[in-house]
Formats: structure tokens, C-alpha cells, sequence
């Protein structure tokens, strides 16, 4: 790709800038990760110049005999991976993937149940900038004051106040499992659907190393590109073939026009990375990871919302130190961590503030760090964090000390030497 774009030096500025930060950077943004080669790959083929509306063998344009081989291949290894019999892989993100369910199962004005941005939850859950905010009379459910979980009590007497049509559990910022099965039971006394969004921790569940909603859901949302490590998409999976039609038909012609076919071939490759026993052993180690950061910040002086997470991510409370999100993002990231603020549940701070930042081990385990590195990195975010306590500027001194440690654990685990 490189002799391809030569000629384009200023696109290249970025290109290569965004590579060698990726290389020379610890990655704890929860959302993000290291797609392998195969998976850029399929990307950058020809298969980006194919319309092709419609769904495999059923196409409104010809020459679709190749490119639906991709998706085809893209929906078996999602089934297979997921243990599910409907897939559709065709959302460009995880927001569209929810629009599609909204927009099959539900009527603008319908009430809709989900977790609160406050809490966690993620936009597309109904919050009120977003679509699924303004276009339905969304109900939000939150967490407990008290150990920062979501209340199940609530979220009933929420679903039995209202009667949502659709409840959705799923978020973006929540280190704990969430009850499945006590959601699909609300559901059902309410007469809702049940549509889980596991965009964030689908790639542990495919591994087996956290619950399936599957089980439970009427219909799933996912991203691909979390800890999943696809490319970036959506996908949309049930085991209900009649609400599979709605969703087919809601995605395509309802939403999209023609599918991202070289995404779709993207999708395959990732699928059939995680269907391997290795992908199995990289989330367990994720989670492994994770439960080490945590402790290490807790060792550290600083709080843990819930008290430490059961999945890839963390929110760290950062009041224990006087610290705010917005600072803190900015110091670490002066000594080469990158991480998000991230407001806490009931934050005093404005959202462009905060009182956390959000960690996450899915781009830090695909590089290769193990326990040890995690704890390492954990002892950093200390060092900077307690002199950004002492001295409101950041300690110049502590942070260049950090940017080298940072730089040579990455030195050390090397990411896209071929490029
Ligand atoms: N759902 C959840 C739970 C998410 O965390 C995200 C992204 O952060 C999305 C949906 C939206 O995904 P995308 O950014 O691909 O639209």
C-alpha cells in the first residue's frame, strides 16, 4: 500500500504518523484494538469496488457471484462462532446496527428501556442528543449509588411502570456481567423484546470466557472491531428466523444502500481468526489483564467503579487523588498511554471533565503484554497520576522517566513489522 500511496505525501503524514503512534503508544482505550494484517488486508481489495444491494443470491445488481461468497462466509463463521442461526452483517457500525433493530421492531413515539449514558450505557441506548433519544420515549435505568452496579429491582419496576417495547442491556462503560437471564424474564412480563448490545465484550463471549446472551436475547448487536478484533462494523444475530427477516429487511433497503463488501470480507477474516483455539487463550488473558490493572490501581490509591470488572474494562474513579478525567487523559497521554475520561456514575463533573478516565486490555493483550506488563503499566499510571496530584502541571521529570518505560515495554512487543 505503501509504493501505491507514495505519491501522497500529506495523506501519508497521517498514515504513517497514526502507525508509528499505534507502535510507540500503550492502547487502553477499551473500544479499540490491533486488527490483524489478514483483516486490513481483505480491506484494501478489490472487493470495495462491488455493489451489491441485497443478500447473497438475492442481488439487485449482477456479478455479485464472488463477493457473495465473502458474505456468505461472513454469516456461517458468525453462526458458528456465536452459536446462533441468523446473522446479518451488513451495519457499517454498531450505531446502525442498533437503528436496524429499532427500526424493525419498533414505531417512532414507542417506549424503549435502556442503561443511561450516565451510567454507562452507550448513546445509541436512547439518550437524548441521540436518534434513539428523540425518536422514542426512552426510559433510562442506571446503576446503584452504592457499589455502582445496575439495580435489577429498578430496571423491573422501571419495565412494569412503562412497558417498554424494547428493553436493551449492553453499554459501553460497565465492568460487570449483566444479568441476561433476569432481563429476558422482565422482558417477558412486560411483553418486551429483549435486544442485548455486546458491542463492547463480544469478542469474550465468542472465546466462551463470559456468558452468551444468545440464550436469552431475542435479538443481539455487536460491533466487530472491540474485542472482537475485526475490522470496523456491526452485526445483528438471533435465532429467531421470522424476526431475522425484519432485521434483513430493516438494515437493507431500509437503512443502508450497498454493503461495505470488502468490510464484509474483513468480517469473514476476523470471524475465522476468533473461531481459532488461540483467540480462546488471547481473551482469557484479556480478562486475566484486566483483573490486574485493576488491582494495581487499587494498590495504587485510586478506586475501581464496582470494585474491579469482570470483563475487558475498568472505570477508574479518580477522586481518591483529587484527579479529574480531562487531566489525567491529558497527562497520560504525554508519556504515551492513551486512555479516554470518562464520566463516573452520579459525576459531579461536567462530561467534558469527568472524575475517571475508562481502561480497557484488549489492544495491550493482542501486542502480547501478560500480567506482569499490565502490572507494570498500572505502577506508571501511578507515577503520573501522583505527581499530577502534587503539581497541577504534571511532573516533567516523572513523565518523560514514564515515556521511556512506555516506550520500551513497546519496543519490547512489537506490533506490524511488516509495514
Ligand atoms: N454499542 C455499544 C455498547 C458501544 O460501545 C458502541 C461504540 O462505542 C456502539 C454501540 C456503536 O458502535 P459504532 O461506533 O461502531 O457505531
Amino acid at each position: 500500500f505503501r509504493a501505491s500511496l507514495a505519491d501522497d505525501a500529506e495523506l501519508m503524514r497521517s498514515i504513517d504518523g497514526e502507525l508509528t503512534r499505534q507502535r510507540d503508544q500503550i492502547e487502553l482505550i477499551a473500544s479499540e484494538n490491533i486488527a490483524s494484517p489478514a483483516v486490513m488486508a481483505a480491506q484494501g481489495t478489490v472487493l470495495t469496488n462491488k455493489y451489491a444491494e441485497g443478500y447473497p443470491g438475492k442481488r439487485y445488481y449482477g456479478g455479485c457471484e464472488f463477493v457473495d461468497i465473502a458474505e456468505v462466509l461472513a454469516i456461517e463463521r458468525a453462526c458458528r462462532l456465536f452459536d446462533c442461526t441468523y446473522a446479518n452483517v451488513q451495519p457499517h457500525s454498531g450505531a446502525q446496527a442498533n437503528q436496524a433493530v429499532f427500526q424493525a421492531l419498533l414505531k417512532p413515539g414507542d417506549t424503549i428501556l435502556g442503561m443511561s449514558l450516565a451510567a454507562g450505557g452507550h448513546l445509541t441506548h436512547g439518550a437524548a442528543p441521540n436518534q434513539s433519544g428523540k425518536w422514542f420515549h426512552a426510559v433510562q435505568y442506571g446503576v446503584r449509588l452504592q457499589d455502582g452496579r445496575i439495580d435489577m429491582d429498578e430496571v423491573e419496576q422501571l419495565a412494569r411502570e412503562h412497558e417498554p417495547k424494547l428493553i436493551i442491556a449492553g453499554g459501553s462503560a460497565y465492568s460487570r456481567i449483566f444479568d441476561f437471564e433476569r432481563f429476558r424474564a422482565i422482558a417477558d412480563a412486560v411483553g418486551a423484546y429483549l435486544m442485548v448490545d455486546m458491542a463492547h465484550f463480544a469478542g469474550l463471549v465468542a472465546a466462551g470466557v463470559h456468558p452468551s446472551p444468545l440464550p436469552h436475547a431475542h435479538v443481539v448487536t455487536t460491533t466487530t472491531h472491540k474485542t472482537l478484533r475485526g475490522p470496523r462494523g456491526g452485526m445483528v444475530l438471533s435465532n429467531d428466523e421470522a424476526l431475522g427477516k425484519k432485521i434483513n429487511s430493516a438494515v437493507f433497503p431500509g437503512l443502508q444502500g450497498g454493503p461495505l463488501m470488502h468490510v464484509i470480507a474483513a468480517k469473514a477474516v476476523a470471524f475465522g481468526e476468533a473461531l481459532r483455539p488461540d483467540f480462546k487463550d488471547y481473551a482469557r488473558q484479556v480478562v486475566v489483564n484486566a483483573q490486574a490493572l485493576a488491582e494495581t490501581l487499587v494498590a495504587g490509591g485510586l478506586d475501581i467503579v464496582t470494585g474491579g470488572t469482570d470483563n475487558h474494562l475498568m472505570l477508574v474513579d479518580l477522586r481518591p487523588k483529587g484527579l479529574k478525567g480531562n487531566a489525567t487523559e491529558d497527562a497520560l497521554e504525554r508519556t504515551g498511554i492513551t486512555c479516554n475520561k470518562n464520566a463516573i456514575p452520579f459525576d459531579p463533573e461536567k462530561p467534558m471533565v469527568t472524575s475517571g478516565v475508562r481502561l480497557g486490555t484488549p489492544a495491550g493483550t493482542t501486542r502480547g503484554f501478560g500480567e506482569e506488563e499490565f502490572r507494570e503499566v498500572g505502577r506508571l499510571i501511578v507515577q503520573v497520576l501522583d505527581a499530577l496530584a502534587a503539581n497541577p502541571e504534571g511532573d516533567a521529570a516523572v513523565e518523560a522517566a514514564v515515556r521511556a518505560e512506555v516506550k520500551a515495554l513497546c519496543d519490547r512487543f512489537p506490533i506490524y513489522p511488516a509495514l
